[in-house]
């Protein structure tokens, strides 16, 4: 069935900017209910949510994904109309095509063609759906996952189908990712005449030394399964605009992706000891938006890997590079959790595009998977 391709194509034309999710779901909710699943929407806000169930009791297989999508960017750049699907030199193009409605054409056509096929398979195959992954992901799988945790309902295997893949199709599972803590710094100081410097107190000047030191810092050696602890600026803005005038504040955001030798409490301690012993005066508001996790290999990813090998001939790479996902709010339940999806060279990026013969190739993958996790 080469259908794959014919829904990635429907869910792309149907815009939907993040929190927007533009009818997708409602599509693939059509799909399921055919194929047997019942499905329950829960809309937070302006949020659309959806988890949807085929099968009782364990284990619990669920697909997890987002129907919202970044903004297109500069129009003017674009070949085509983002919101257009359009077939060229064997690439998909389109805003989502990789990011990730190739990946949530996949996970629907693997389970109709599974279920088909193994009308009594074991345990559940389940979809967990948001359309708030892009923004600020509040309403979307966290609440959901509150409202299954509050059930008592369980997840054993979890696939995320975001594009995991870096050069070829299925050459990288992820498997964890690191955690990700953000601060918002205000160094105060006292603006002056520029001349004066004696009656000011500049900012910059207090921050420099402490910001070379919190650049420079080897946090840790990262371990078997991470990459280092990183830490970078994001923003940094002082003075008035004028010559002459020493700046009274200065404004700055930094960003520590962290893996599992760190904790956030550890790290906002060494950040805060560096700007004491600096004499910066500050204040600083921490946000964090995920905690590292790591699925050790299991049932789940050896299945996955096992697919991969089976039919692409390679041996996935195992890894916790990376931004964040979803999988951050699913991991914490206990389930395995791995990301496995197409080439992500594209995302967010004008132009995006999928190979076309790799959406075909992910619904098999998804499909192997299921059947050695769930097949009766
Ligand atoms: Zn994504």
């Amino acid at each position: 069935m080469a259908n794959t391709l014919q829904l990635t194509e429907q869910l792309i034309a149907r815009q939907s900017v993040s929190p927007a999710d533009g009818g997708c779901q409602a599509l693939m909710i059509d799909r399921l209910t055919a194929a047997g699943f019942s499905v329950e929407t829960l809309r937070f806000g302006v949020v659309d949510n959806f988890w949807a169930k085929r099968g009782s009791g364990g284990p619990v297989f669920c697909f997890a994904g987002h129907t919202d999508v970044v903004p297109s960017g500069p129009l003017d750049e674009w070949r085509t109309d983002p919101f257009e699907p359009v077939i060229k030199d064997g690439l998909l193009y389109g805003r989502g095509a990789a990011d990730m409605k190739s990946g949530l054409a996949a996970m629907v056509t693997a389970s109709e063609e599974f279920v088909g096929q193994y009308p009594k398979h074991k345990g559940t195959l389940a979809f967990l759906i948001t359309s708030d992954e892009e923004g600020p992901s509040v309403d979307g799988t966290r609440r959901v996952v509150e409202v299954l945790r509050e059930r008592r309902e369980h997840i054993d295997w979890c696939l995320v189908g975001e594009p995991s893949s870096e050069a070829t199709l299925g050459d990288t599972i992820k498997i964890g990712r690191r955690g990700s803590l953000s601060g918002r710094l205000t160094v105060h100081g006292i603006q002056g005449h520029i001349a004066y410097p004696q009656s000011a107190d500049n900012p910059v000047h207090a921050l420099a030394p402490a910001l070379a030191e919190l650049a420079a810092r080897t946090w840790d050696h990262g371990n078997e399964h991470f990459q280092p602890t990183t830490f970078q600026v994001s923003n940094i803005s002082a003075g008035t605009g004028a010559p002459n005038v020493i700046p009274g504040e200065l404004r700055a955001r930094f960003n520590l992706r962290f893996c599992t030798e760190q904790t956030v409490d550890g790290l906002k301690l060494v950040v805060e000891e560096i700007l004491h012993r600096h004499r910066v005066k500050y204040t600083l508001d921490w946000f964090v938006s995920g905690l590292p996790f790591l699925t050790v290999p299991g049932a789940l990813s050896r299945a996955a890997a096992r697919a991969v090998q089976e039919q692409l001939h390679i041996h996935p790479k195992l890894t916790t590079g990376g931004g964040t996902s979803d999988g951050r709010f699913i991991a914490p339940m206990g389930a395995q959790v791995i990301e496995l999806g197409v080439i992500n060279e594209t995302i967010h990026k004008v132009n995006e595009c999928v190979r076309v013969s790799d959406i075909d190739r992910l619904h098999s993958l998804y499909r192997r998977t299921l059947e050695l996790l769930l097949a009766q």
